[in-house]
């Protein structure tokens, strides 16, 4: 730990940051920051990389905006400890485990904030780890309507993807499941692109008793499939056609195909896994629009849903559910020092769950 210390606190920390103007990355030392009355400092035990953080390198058609050109600290998936809490703060003090969301600047109470906080009615949203300071540094300031308590038998190391990959994959199935009215033993979801989201898409499926098929191009994300439970695990590239294997396994197609990748071509083919009335939820997110065929979506009656990360009471019953039914993110873990070397590895696509530091 660099710098001073103001009580127990030092002042000064390292944090792996984005330079928007080149687009590189560095391990700067920027201030503690100091925190608002409606916000936590907390210990950043554990922060892990998503797919999202690669926007930041890509050209997008988003509409995501980089900060006000300055450099901040990447990162918006994390869980730590309490060490100082803000005035208005209520139900949480020092000690305490926690992980968050990553919205700031929205009123978390407007009818938008009750489906996502970014499309706040304020029109002030912004993201950490996005636009303003995330979590890739050893301290950082949180809104406590973002926390959420870690169950202290919960293991803090292995929990921050539960903030972002967990959470999404939890609302995706939640979202899903609430559109298929059959038995779970008997009712087949599909899980296409089974790395750091779908591993736990799977993990939640298979905890509710439905039957899962895993779909992925990578055979680590397949072995990943496997090792998270999933009936069937298939590879489009493995010569066999695949759609074909899906029709034999399920009969007449998947009740429902849940999509947590970035590929257009991956959404474009999900419609032909799907038998008739199924429900296709759209959760990873491309960067060009989506593609089908509208002839296989009217003709059969796909049912078209979205589903997010969400917002704090969703987390809420995420990090529960996690709890009882043992649900554990895969995550390989390196030094902050080794984020560059990181978030290479994650760019590389030659990896199984999710990515992300373990910090001291
Ligand atoms: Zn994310
Ligand atoms: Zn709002």
């Amino acid at each position: 730990m660099n710098g001073e210390t103001n009580g127990h606190l030092p002042t000064k920390q390292r944090a792996a940051q984005f330079h928007p103007k080149d687009k590189s990355v560095h391990v700067n030392e920027i201030p503690v920051p100091s925190i608002k009355p409606d916000e936590i400092l907390v210990k950043v035990r554990a922060a892990s990389l998503c797919h999202s953080d690669l926007m930041l390198f890509e050209p997008n058609d988003q509409g995501l905006v980089l900060g006000d050109g300055e450099p901040f600290t990447m990162g918006h998936e994390a869980c730590g400890t309490v060490v100082q809490v803000g005035d208005e703060v209520k139900g949480f003090k020092k000690g305490d485990k926690l992980g968050w969301l990553p919205i700031v600047d929205c009123c978390f109470d407007c009818e938008e904030c009750q489906i996502h906080n970014l499309y706040c009615e304020r029109g002030e949203s912004k993201v950490q780890g996005m636009t303003v300071d995330g979590y890739f540094q050893e301290y950082c300031a949180i809104k406590w309507r973002n926390a959420v308590r870690i169950p202290d038998d919960m293991d803090l190391d292995a929990c921050a993807p539960l903030f972002c990959a967990g959470c999404t994959a939890f609302n995706a199935v939640t979202d899903t499941l609430a559109e298929l009215p059959g038995k779970p033993d008997s009712t087949w979801v599909a899980v296409i692109g089974c790395g750091g989201l779908g591993h736990l898409a799977i993990q939640y499926l298979k905890a509710y008793d439905y039957r899962v098929i895993g779909i992925d191009l990578s055979p680590d994300a397949i072995a990943e499939a496997k090792a998270s439970g999933a009936d069937h695990a298939l590879n489009p590239k493995s010569g066999s056609d695949y759609i074909q294997q899906v029709r034999k396994i399920t009969g007449k197609g998947c009740h429902a195909a849940i999509n947590v990748t970035n590929s257009v071509p991956a959404y474009s083919s999900t419609p032909q896994l799907l038998r008739m009335n199924g429900v296709l939820m759209v959760t990873g997110i491309p960067q060009k629009p989506l593609q089908f065929q509208a002839m296989d979506i009217s003709m059969n009656r796909i049912r078209v849903r979205g589903s997010n990360n969400g917002t704090t009471p969703r987390l809420e019953k995420c990090v529960k559910f996690s709890h009882e039914h043992g649900i554990k993110p895969h995550v390989t873990q390196f030094k902050l020092d080794d984020f560059e070397e990181t978030l290479k590895l994650m760019e590389s696509g030659r990896h199984k769950g999710r990515l992300g530091v373990l910090f001291d």
